[in-house]
Order: structure tokens, then C-alpha cells, then sequence
């Protein structure tokens, strides 16, 4: 009855953990075991976007065998799983050392997206990257943590971009035989599917799980041959519906997570919930505990004391809130248990975020939760203006909102040039202390010539990706001429390139630059000095103002006036993600102040030697230097948004002509841009140890989970080391 995963390959013996290791996603952030892949053979690595799942089911047995007896291969083999391995164990970890312990138990996560790889397309953006990161994190510093999201079978869409730059939405089936999922089984090996009560009827949930390192993540999936057609369809795709879809998926996610975890045996010390979409988490544990004859003040008590949650949207109509009808009809089947405390649970939603009050599910986990964060010290200050009504007594700088600063999975988005890089120069420590500033001060010593060298080949393998990309539009779809210009062909490998990449919206402001294009038109096609642009997102299915921007963005790529040196590149992923923040020069970043909570593309572009150029919202108005990259402040406030756009247009053309472009043309010799290097170095030193998902996580831990954990737990440290001689 649910869909059974293709049966593996077979291997040769001598090397038949290779699967093993195809479906463990550790594999995607550890050197050794790409390698291996990489190695085995690299053109169907690439052809294959680096999926080893794929890449083990379609090699010819033939290739394995000749892999299993040659003796570098081998090597590279076993030293992989012998990490693998090592990866798996929780001795030794920082976790183990200053944690908690919690024998058996865990930390939940819940979260509706998860961007770990391209090859499990569950993801639409920044949410989904941030949550991702966080479970990898967590597996390196071994916090038990377990996750909970959606398989979405059709994922997020694909982008297609007509020839007048509309954008397509392509919704593709998934390859289960290609992704990185096995079904969950009981601990006696038992298929689990679990029932939620959705309205007047039962809808079947399948799981499946994701391992990552130590770290498991496990994916709710309606599609079953049980589930009515339209059931089937709940878990579809992500963000592809409408409210009844949204409202019924995050009470699959919320009721059917919980139950999942239970199913599995799982019992969770701290509620981690991500973003208000997962919030019914609550209304599961409430129906639990009144099962169980808790009051329901006890019970709400208990679900305070060990929920945390992260919200991530400064904007008030991007918080999910639905009309009372709705929850009522939705909620019908999970009332029962509730019994006469239906109004009491409608009341911890109840909230009037302007048009009237409706069930907020911001609102719901705020109320029910122990530690409340914000995802960057200003965002934390612009929640806590935002959701004053919740704590009608206090002055906005005493509602209990924390800010807990976003960062990046430093092993997942460093390129491999740097890291060796860094290998040879800031010594062995780097990788483990990253999250310590002091490791990352001898880059001032690095010498320019071999840092302009890395850049050089990062820039390159981006051209590259570029160019291949524009091939196969131009030979599988026979695409126009322009368009092929549009999509990159005419760059020139060593012009200053800017990269602006992420969701077209309204308030990222995707057009800011284009706010007087003559005065572009000069910067780009400056003879001695040109600049090109190198442009990537996709719009919300929904986002009718998102996708006018993304096509005027892209009529702009095809107008001949900026001589081809603006290009749009279709698809944005996690895997164009890598080639764009590795491969550009400058990392432009233009919200709306304050609506960007915190953006994480820029930390990722920074650590790799690619400085920021941004307004100071978000974690750039922490982050920002004064060395490290630019600042774009036209001084105008967020009141007057036609004046504040002329405003800031103008300080950035002044910042590229001025500096940016000057700094970077600015040549000894030996063609080294001196002046160039220091800020790609004073961006890496100040950016690499401070936004990371290390610094973060630990964070995560000490000041959301250990302060929520019940306080007669004892501290791991002490208790380890009374035990030890
Ligand atoms: C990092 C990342 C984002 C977030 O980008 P911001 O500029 O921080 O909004 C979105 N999508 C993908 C694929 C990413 O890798």
C-alpha cells in the first residue's frame, strides 16, 4: 500500500556500503565522501547534479566492479566510511562535553521545509536553508535532535522562463528510486503510517526518514492509495496551494508530526518549532495530555515549559493566521478529545493582526511557548514592537523576544577552493573552532597572489555552470539568440561581476538598480572597467508582483543597451546557490528596511570572499564593519518608500563608481587587486567565525533548549566527568 523504494543496486562486495553512504546526506558537506563519488565517475556526477543515489542506480555494474579493485579508490572508500562511522557516534561531541543529558529523549524540530539538497527538492528558500543548516549543525556538534517535515512528492517548483519572461511553475514527480529517503519503520521493524483527523474524516499519513550524520529527519507524505484523491494531494507540493490546502497541511504537519514521533518511539525533551506553520504541535500535545486526564491548565503549563519557537517574518501579513470557520471545520475530528476546551485553545490564536481577529498561529506559539527568538538583533527589536498586544504590561524592551542571529553551515556553502585554502594557512583548527575569531586572524597574512588565484578558479567554474546551462536551453529547447545572451553567454570571465540571488518579492527590491538605467548602462559598459550582473530567484507561485519584477528583470538581461552584460539564470536551487555566492565578486542585497529578518545568501557570499553590498538591514546591520564589504544607506526611512528607493538607487551607483569598481580595477603589476583582497579578507575574518550555524546552534542550545529543559536534569559535563578517574 505505500510506495516502496526501489531496491538498491547491487554492489561488490568489497565496497557494499556504498549505498549506505549514497542515502546518509552527511555525505553532501564532507570532502572525503563527495570524493568519493566524485571520483567513482565524475561526468554522471555532474550530468546527475551530484545525486549518488542516481549515480550508484544507473552506473553500469561493469564501472563498480573495476571501482571495487582498484586501490585508490578503495582507499578513498574506506576512509569515507570509517568517517561515517566516526559520525555517527555521540561520544565526544561538544554536545556530549556541555549539554544536557536526557537519557533517551530528544529535541523535536518541526519545520515545513527543509533545504539540505538539490536531490530533495522539499524547499522553497531562505526558511528552508536556515532549517536545513540547523540540522546538519546539529548533527557535527551532536545535539540529539530529531526533525520533522514534509516529503512533498512533487516538491517546489521548477522555473521556466518564457521568452517574454514569464515565469512557468513546473511541478515534477519526484524519483523515488533517486532521492535520499527510506520509509521510517517501528522499532520492530514495522511500516509506519499514522491517521490524522482532518475535518469529518481520517486522512493516512506515510513516513519516511532522512538520515543526516547523527542527526534524523523524518517527512510526512499523504500520498497513499487509502487517502481520497484530494487527500493524496495535501502533501503535494510546497506553498502550492490555497488557505483550506495550508490550514489542512499544517494540521498533518502539527497532529501528524506528533504522532509520527510517537510511533517511532520518539520521546521528545523540548518542542522546537519553526516558523508559526507548525504550531499545532501544541493542539496534539494538549488532545494527549487531557487523554491522559491532564487538566488542561497542567497541560498547558507542561507544553510551556518545554516549547520553543523561531519566528522569521517582520512582515505582519506574512504570518499564517486563518478565519475562525476554517479552523472550526478543519479541527471538527480533533475536537472530541479537547472537549470543553475548545474555546480555551481558539483563544491562545486569537489575535487581530489588522482586519479583524483571526487564529494566528504566530500568536498560538507565542503564547504556548518557554523562549521566543528572533533571527537577528534587529528583528528581534521589530518583534517585539510587532506583537506588543501579547504582553499588553510590558515596555517593548521587556517582552521576552530573544534575537538569536542566523548563520550559515560553514562545511556546506565554503567552497573546496578555499577550504584548501585555509587548510594551508590558518592550520588544522579551522574546521572544528570556526565559531572562534581568533582562528580566522592569519587571514590578513594570506598572500594575495594565491587568494586572487582561488577567486580566479571560483569565478571560473561559475562561467562555466553558466555557459553549460545556456547549452542546454539552447540545444534541448532552441531557445532565441537573445536569449541565449540573456542567460549569460556574452559574461566575460574578467569583468567585476555582481550577484543578486534570492526570491523575487516586492520588498527585496530585485529592480533597485535599474532605478536610472543610462546611469547603469555607463557603470556596466565601461570600456576599462565593465561590470556585469548575474541575476537568480524564482517568484511565489503566487507572488503576481514578485514575477512582473523577475520578468522586467529579465527583459533588461535582453536589451541589447546593456551589451549582454546582464545575465538571468532560470531554476535557482541550492546547487545554482553554490555556483552564485562561490562565484561572483560582490553580493548585492537591497530590501525594504526593516523587512529582511535576517537574509543568509550574504554570509554565505562573505565567507567565501565575495564582500556584501547591502542595505543595513537584517544581519548586515550587525555584521557591517565598516571594512568588510559596503553599505548602502540613502538616509531615507521606510515612510516615504518612492524617495527612500531614489534615495538608496543613488548611494549605490555612488558606491560602485566611487569604490566598488575602482577598488576592484585597482592593479599592481602582476594584475593583483591589493586594495581588492584586503576587503575580501577583512570579509571572510570578520564574517566566517561569527554567522555560523556553530555559533548559532550553540546558542540555540544554551539559551533555548537547556533553559527550558527541566532544571532537575543534570549538566552532562558534571556528570561525565564525576564518573570518569
Ligand atoms: C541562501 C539561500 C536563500 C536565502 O537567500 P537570502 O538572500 O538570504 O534571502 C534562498 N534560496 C536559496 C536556494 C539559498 O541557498
Amino acid at each position: 500500500m505505500v510506495k516502496r523504494r526501489v531496491e538498491p543496486p547491487a554492489l561488490p562486495q568489497r565496497i557494499d556500503r556504498l549505498n549506505e553512504l549514497a542515502v546518509d546526506l552527511w555525505w553532501a558537506w564532507n570532502e572525503r565522501a563527495r570524493d568519493v563519488f566524485r571520483c567513482l565517475d565524475y561526468p554522471l556526477w555532474r550530468a546527475t547534479a551530484h545525486n549518488p543515489v542516481r549515480m550508484l542506480r544507473t552506473l553500469p555494474p561493469e564501472r563498480l566492479r573495476v571501482a571495487a579493485s582498484d586501490r585508490s579508490f578503495v582507499e578513498l572508500y574506506d576512509a569515507a566510511i570509517g568517517r561515517l562511522d566516526e559520525s555517527r557516534s555521540a561520544d565526544e561531541t561538544w554536545w556530549a562535553r556541555h549539554g544536557v543529558e536526557i537519557p533517551g529523549r530528544c529535541i523535536a524540530y518541526f519545520s515545513a521545509e527543509f533545504a539540505l539538497h538539490q536531490s530533495l527538492p522539499i524547499y522553497a528558500g531562505g526558511l528552508g536553508v536556515l532549517a536545513g543548516d540547523h540540522l546538519k549543525e546539529a548533527s557535527d556538534l551532536g545535539l540529539p535532535l530529531v526533525a520533522v517535515g514534509f516529503m512533498y512528492p512533487q516538491g517546489y517548483f521548477h522555473q521556466s522562463v518564457s521568452s517574454e519572461g514569464w515565469q512557468e511553475e513546473i511541478y515534477e514527480q519526484l524519483s523515488w528510486a533517486d532521492a535520499p529517503v527510506e520509509p521510517a519503520v517501528t522499532q520492530t521493524g514495522e511500516r509506519i503510517v499514522i491517521a490524522v483527523p482532518l475535518g469529518e474524516r481520517t486522512v493516512l499519513v506515510a513516513v519516511w526518514r532522512v538520515r543526516l550524520g547523527r542527526a534524523k529527519l523524518y517527512l510526512l507524505d499523504t500520498d497513499l492509495e487509502e487517502n481520497a484523491p484530494w487527500d493524496r494531494e495535501l502533501s503535494a507540493r510546497l506553498y502550492g496551494g490555497d488557505r483550506e490546502t495550508r490550514i489542512q497541511q499544517e494540521i498533518v504537519l502539527g497532529v501528524g508530526g506528533v504522532r509520527a514521533l510517537r510511533a517511532l518511539g520518539s520521546d521528545p525533551a523540548i518542542w522546537h518549532l519553526n516558523e508559526g506553520h507548525a504550531a499545532f504541535v501544541v493542539l496534539q500535545r494538549l488532545r494527549e495530555a487531557l487523554e491522559r486526564d491532564v487538566g488542561f491548565d497542567a497541560a498547558l503549563a507542561e507544553i510551556r515549559r518545554t516549547t520553543v519557537f523561531t519566528t522569521h517574518t517582520p512582515v505582519p501579513a506574512g504570518h499564517d493566521a486563518f478565519p475562525f470557520n476554517l479552523v472550526e471545520t478543519h479541527l471538527a475530528g480533533c475536537w472530541g478529545s479537547l472537549g470543553e476546551h475548545r474555546k480555551d485553545f481558539l483563544a491562545l490564536g486569537h489575535y487581530d493582526n489588522g482586519g479583524g481577529p483571526k487564529f494566528n498561529m504566530t500568536a498560538l506559539a507565542m503564547r504556548t511557548s518557554n523562549a521566543v527568538n528572533a533571527v537577528s538583533e534587529l528583528h528581534g527589536q521589530v518583534t517585539r514592537d510587532m506583537w506588543g498586544p501579547l504582553w499588553p504590561d510590558l515596555p517593548s524592551s521587556q517582552r521576552p523576544v530573544k534575537a538569536l542571529t542566523n548563520g550559515i553551515h560553514l562545511a556546506t556553502w565554503l567552497s573546496t577552493e578555499m577550504s584548501r585554502l585555509f587548510d594551508r594557512h590558518l592550520g588544522e583548527a579551522w574546521r572544528a573552532e570556526h565559531d572562534d575569531p581568533a582562528v580566522w586572524e592569519a587571514i590578513l597574512d594570506l598572500p594575495d597572489e594565491d587568494l586572487w588565484a582561488a577567486r580566479r578558479s571560483l569565478r571560473n567554474y561559475l562561467f562555466a555552470f553558466i555557459r553549460e546551462r545556456a547549452r542546454q536551453r539552447w540545444t534541448q529547447e532552441q531557445v532565441s539568440a537573445a536569449r541565449v545572451v540573456a542567460a549569460g553567454t556574452l559574461l566575460d570571465p574578467a569583468a567585476l561581476t555582481i550577484g543578486f540571488a534570492r526570491r523575487f518579492t516586492g520588498y527585496k527590491r530585485p529592480e533597485l538598480i535599474f532605478h536610472d538605467p543610462e546611469r547603469l548602462a555607463r557603470i556596466l559598459n565601461a570600456p576599462k572597467a565593465p561590470v556585469q550582473i548575474v541575476f537568480a530567484g524564482k517568484a511565489h507561485p503566487a507572488d503576481d508582483v514578485g514575477k512582473h519584477h523577475l520578468q522586467r528583470v529579465f527583459k533588461r538581461a535582453l536589451d541589447p543597451s546593456f551589451g549582454g552584460r546582464i545575465a538571468f539564470v532560470d531554476d535557482y536551487d541550492l546547487h545554482v546557490a553554490h555556483f552564485v555566492v562561490q562565484g561572483c565578486d560582490v553580493w548585492l542585497n537591497t530590501p525594504r528596511k526593516p523587512l529582511e529578518a535576517s537574509g543568509t545568501s550574504g554570509m554565505k557570499a562573505s565567507l567565501n570572499g565575495v564582500p556584501h553590498l547591502s542595505i543595513g538591514d537584517g544581519w548586515w546591520a550587525e555584521g557591517y564593519t565598516g571594512t568588510n564589504g559596503w553599505l548602502i544607506d540613502g538616509g531615507v526611512g521606510a515612510d516615504d518608500p518612492e524617495a527612500a528607493d531614489a534615495a538608496d538607487a543613488e548611494a549605490l551607483y555612488r558606491l560602485l563608481e566611487n569604490d566598488v569598481v575602482p577598488t576592484f580595477y585597482g592593479r599592481d603589476a602582476g594584475d593583483i587587486p591589493h586594495r581588492w583582497l584586503r576587503v575580501v579578507k577583512e570579509a571572510i575574518r570578520s564574517v566566517a567565525p561569527q554567522f555560523n550555524t556553530r555559533r548559532m546552534l550553540k546558542q540555540y542550545a544554551q539559551r533555548m533548549y537547556m533553559s527550558s529543559l527541566d532544571p532537575r536534569t543534570q549538566p552532562l559535563g558534571s556528570t561525565r566527568r564525576a564518573a570518569r578517574p
